[in-house]
């Protein structure tokens, strides 16, 4: 059976060699933002100094070169998750692509739709007595735009509580879905407590109580890093991620639409680049993906994105993408019992785990030191050269439902290995002691 070492691929990534505190760095804050290795780097670089030029317009040569990387580059990213070139469109990170949602569906409230389209979109525009349903575990990218539209339309938001071992309570959601539910946005993995969401299930759940009407939103930010994604397959109507946590730039990310969708959905962002004619007495747009990329668009980032996903796949071909899981799963498997037995330590989403093996996790796992302070314990886990993330990470409603307002968050990357767990978990083991609570 093939085995996969990330020390294989470490010497890729030039940041991992740094020293920290004069300790080697252990870098454990991948789902805060990943680092990138060399093809990544280099591709941008390579770009800007050969063929940067804005794209689409220009009539000279490298404006053209330009063009057919960006498209390029939209295709293979498109690939990595299953979906055609013209069902992706670039946004500048997953926030972007809630919004862009989350705006357009306003703008459809206020009237504006595309010419054609207008039963398609109004079967998901909320309004008063509506609801637009989310999940207590969610970031706030995809919260707070939610909570804005509510406000505007005189919609509810109203969340599918999470169970004491971090699974969404399904029950609950089949409840809570009605045929007054316009839309339906949740995360693939939560980025606090790295569990799996049944998508297809939250889906079906969704269909059987609106017949489909209900528009369903996708935040894969935390499930790109870590799983092979086909967004067409698992039924999804829009789904978002980030390129800085797939081992690609900041400042990019995409947001996938089925087609049907993204035909309907009236365009956010307005300006050059998304028309076809402008009078002084209004605009026509141009079709999806044109229509949501207003504006100069982050033409490097795409083209090293794009070297990220061609990265990721090269890795995955060289060792097998099982080998690539069960690591996930070793890792996951590592950190977590090795928390576990740690005293004064408490899991967010654990329920005295009783959970092995029967929920399905990504190595990402929040959790809080009893008598610390989240930031104390960064503190200290720094001085030994390790990188976590501590506070409420982006997820303010999900700490409250676990009694507490921070915690501290280790997570993994492709990079990560058994060892890196090794000298966070010894790291981790002097903290109560040192504060003197132990
Ligand atoms: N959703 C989830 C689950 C996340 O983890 C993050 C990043 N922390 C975001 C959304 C927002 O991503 P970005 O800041 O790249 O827009």
């Amino acid at each position: 059976k093939p085995v996969f070492d990330p020390a294989a691929v470490r010497d890729d990534f030039p940041l991992l060699g740094v020293e920290v505190n004069g300790e080697p760095l252990v870098y454990l804050d991948s789902a805060a933002t990943s680092q990138r290795p060399r093809a990544v780097l280099d591709a941008e670089r390579r770009f800007l100094e050969t063929v940067n030029s804005a794209v689409h317009r220009g009539a000279h040569t490298l404006a053209a070169e330009a063009t057919e990387l960006f498209e390029g580059a939209r295709a293979t990213v498109a690939g990595f998750v299953g979906a055609e070139p013209e069902q992706l469109v670039w946004t500048s990170g997953a926030t972007a692509g809630l919004n862009l949602v989350a705006y357009s569906l306003g703008n459809a409230a206020a009237g504006r739709a595309v010419p054609g389209h207008e039963d398609a979109v109004r079967q998901w525009v909320p309004g008063p007595g509506d609801d637009i349903v989310v999940t207590e575990a969610e970031h706030h990218a995809n919260l707070v735009p939610w909570l804005e539209l509510a406000a505007r339309t005189g919609a509810a938001v109203r969340a599918i509580p999470v169970h004491d071992d971090g699974t969404l309570d399904l029950d609950a959601a089949g409840a809570l879905l009605t045929p007054r539910t316009r839309v339906l946005a949740f995360s693939h993995v939560s980025n606090v407590l790295g569990v799996v969401n049944p998508v297809e299930q939250l889906v079906a759940l969704a269909r059987e109580a609106t017949g489909g009407t209900a528009l369903t939103v996708l935040d894969a930010c935390q499930s790109a890093p870590h799983l092979p994604l086909d967004l067409p397959a698992l039924g999804v109507d829009v789904a978002v991620f980030s390129g800085h946590k797939v081992l690609g730039p900041n400042g990019i990310g995409a947001l996938y639409g089925r087609a049907e969708v993204l035909e309907a959905l009236p365009p956010f962002l307005l300006g050059g680049s998304m028309i076809t004619t402008v009078t002084l007495e209004g605009a026509e747009y141009l079709p999806p993906p044109q229509r949501f990329e207003a504006g100069t668009q982050p033409v490097s980032q795409a083209v090293a994105l794009a070297a990220a996903v061609d990265y990721q796949r090269a890795v995955a071909d060289r060792f097998g993408t099982d080998a690539l899981l069960a690591h996930e799963r070793a890792l996951e498997r590592q950190l977590r019992h090795g928390l576990r037995e740690l005293p004064g330590i408490r899991l967010l989403g654990d329920a005295a785990g009783t959970d092995d093996g029967t929920v399905e996790r990504v190595a990402l796992q929040a959790f809080e030191v009893d008598g610390v302070h989240a930031h104390d314990v960064g503190q200290l886990l720094d001085a030994r050269g390790v990188a976590v993330r501590v506070g409420h990470h982006c997820a303010q409603p999900l700490h409250r439902r676990f009694g507490t307002t921070a915690s501290v968050r280790a997570s993994a990357g492709i990079y990560t290995t058994a060892h890196d767990v090794d000298v966070f978990l010894d790291a981790l083991s002097g903290v109560r002691s040192y504060f003197g609570v132990a």
